[in-house]
């Protein structure tokens, strides 16, 4: 059976619980275990896929089509292994399957109750498909104290109870915040947020205290006292200068040891952190650097598009060359204003996005970098930006536009209502928002003698989906005679999938996101490419 791992949080929110998770699996798993890795969101959505990038950051999509939190993308960037449905779970989940059940008479008459109802359904959620792991870490997202996260807490504490407290281990994470006034090392708010996390029920075995400087061994001693958790498992963790540092930080610290250690297991080898230190170095080191912009509506919060400014980083990596992310908001972006602001731009990204608002400052920078011959890189919405700047601008369609923003204009972008996958037609339905949409890994077959073929190295290729709208197959023909090729469709040839352009030297938009399989030691070609091709510009 495999051993569970509870990760809870403590004081303040964003102290990096996904990535001291992450961290934790990779050192697990380099030592000869196999480590899945789970996250428990407290909020009421059913999934964050309806919710605005503002709000949550990034949605990270996983091969099997679920819409989950961004953490999960630091997971298998770390690990390698790619998450499933069932590794991201949120309390409107939880609740919407317990009800689905009352409503269908499943609880046989009794009172449907928090416990033991919603706990014992998170319970089950914790445990399945979980037989051959070593290891099942578990997230728990907010920070104890929340009334929503109380259910989650109460879960793990009767699960400890369930499968013996010697297979389950509690890991709390918290801040010990430094005071620049009195020069002082505060201890406090963490053993509050212990002795809050033991009033219902949960003693810590670890604690990671996140701090911005080392914390003295007085420090970690009256921690070690007053949670009542032995000196050696109290362990902390320095701001780090690049989150791929965090592995190498938390082996020095020996978080993989203790874990071992409480659960009385050996190493089965040594850790490998040569390639954290690798690419930590050239990250921090590499002196040659190429500007990429990323032109969208959510440029503000850095976390809304994390998984592409990784990729970016590991395109960077690959080349050796440091990428700096120039993020431009395409809403405020004047089309006066373009030439100026992409001047000492070397490539432009245009990511996925929803909705009208932003569009013209994108469509306006597509043609920039089609006429000034600047790499240029479209994912999805990116995509059909392009195809509707090229239809209006090239093959002279002015009213060419998407039905997602215009019902008037030709939808040389639109929405259809049925695909196929695996062989099996897909409806779509656009009565819900969520879980709606072509969601998750799908095939496509790239044509011969294109780029794209040449940047996978292989025919047929399988990238993860977000979308509701399409690339109407129709226009090919006109398309493909002005320059624009669509080089890559779905092996039935009816859902345009890569397009690029002929007569530049970089050009191309993907219906996919390509981010979401790009892993530090496996960058993704895609990604590889365009960074290439944007330090030989210019
Ligand atoms: N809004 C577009 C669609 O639904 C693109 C989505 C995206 O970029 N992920 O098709």
């Amino acid at each position: 059976m495999a051993r569970f791992i509870f990760v809870t949080g403590g004081v303040v929110s964003s102290l990096g619980k996904g990535l001291s998770s992450a961290s934790l699996a990779y050192l697990l798993q380099s030592r000869g275990y196999k480590v899945r890795l789970r996250k428990l969101d407290p909020y009421l959505n059913v999934d964050p896929g309806t919710m605005s990038p503002f709000q949550h950051g990034e949605v990270f999509v996983t091969d099997d089509g679920a819409e989950t939190d961004l953490d999960l993308g630091h997971y298998e960037r770390f690990t390698g292994v790619s998450a499933k449905k069932s590794d991201n779970i949120t309390t409107g989940k939880i609740y919407s399957d317990v009800l689905k059940k009352e409503r269908e008479g499943k609880y046989l008459g009794k009172t449907v109750q928090v416990i033991p109802h919603i706990t014992d359904r998170i319970k089950e959620f914790i445990k399945n498909d979980s037989s051959k792991e070593d290891f099942v870490i578990c997230e728990i997202g907010g920070i104890v104290g929340d009334i929503e996260s109380l259910p989650f807490i109460e879960a793990i504490r009767q699960f400890a109870n369930d499968i013996g407290k010697k297979n389950t281990l509690f890991i709390h994470l918290t801040l010990v915040p430094y005071l620049k006034s009195s020069d002082e090392i505060k201890t406090k708010p963490t053993q509050h947020s212990v002795k809050e996390l033991r009033s219902i029920g949960v003693q810590p075995d670890i604690i990671i205290c996140r701090s911005e400087r080392p914390i003295p061994l007085e420090h970690r001693k009256k921690i070690s006292l007053f949670c009542n958790v032995d000196i050696k498992n109290v362990i902390e963790t320095v701001d780090v200068r690049t989150i791929y540092e965090a592995p190498i930080s938390f082996f020095r610290e020996k978080l993989d040891v203790q874990v071992l250690n409480y659960f009385k297991l050996k190493s089965k080898k040594p850790a490998n952190l040569k390639p954290w230190k690798k690419i930590t170095k050239i990250i921090l080191q590499t002196k040659k650097q190429v500007n990429i912009a990323i032109i969208g509506k959510y440029v503000e919060l850095k976390d809304a598009y994390k998984s592409l400014d990784e990729a970016l980083t590991h395109g960077g990596i690959q080349n050796n060359v440091k990428v700096n992310l120039v993020r431009i908001d395409s809403e405020k972006l004047k089309v006066s204003e373009i030439k100026s602001k992409l001047k000492h731009i070397s490539g432009i990204l245009i990511p996925g996005g929803f909705g009208k608002r932003g569009t013209t400052g994108k469509i306006e920078s597509i043609k920039y970098a089609r006429k000034n011959k600047v790499p240029f890189l479209g994912i999805c919405y990116g995509m059909q930006m392009a195809i509707i700047e090229f239809a209006r601008n090239q093959l002279n369609l002015k009213k060419a536009t998407s039905s997602e923003f215009d019902r008037n204009g030709i939808p040389v972008i639109g929405l259809i209502n049925e695909w196929i996958k695996d062989g099996k037609t897909i409806k779509g339905t656009d009565k819900n928002l969520g879980g709606t949409m072509r969601l998750g890994s799908y095939d496509a077959k790239l044509q011969n003698n294109s780029k794209i073929k040449k940047i996978y190295g292989k025919k047929i290729i399988k990238e993860r989906h977000r979308h509701r709208y399409e690339v109407n197959i129709n226009l090919k023909d006109k398309f493909e005679k002005k320059g624009m090729s669509f080089s890559g469709l779905s092996p039935d040839g009816f859902l345009p999938e890569i397009i690029e352009l002929k007569n530049h030297p970089w050009f191309i938009g993907v219906q996919f996101h390509p981010e979401f399989k790009s892993r530090p030691f496996a960058p993704h070609p895609l990604f590889s490419s365009f960074i290439k091709a944007s330090k030989n510009h210019k």
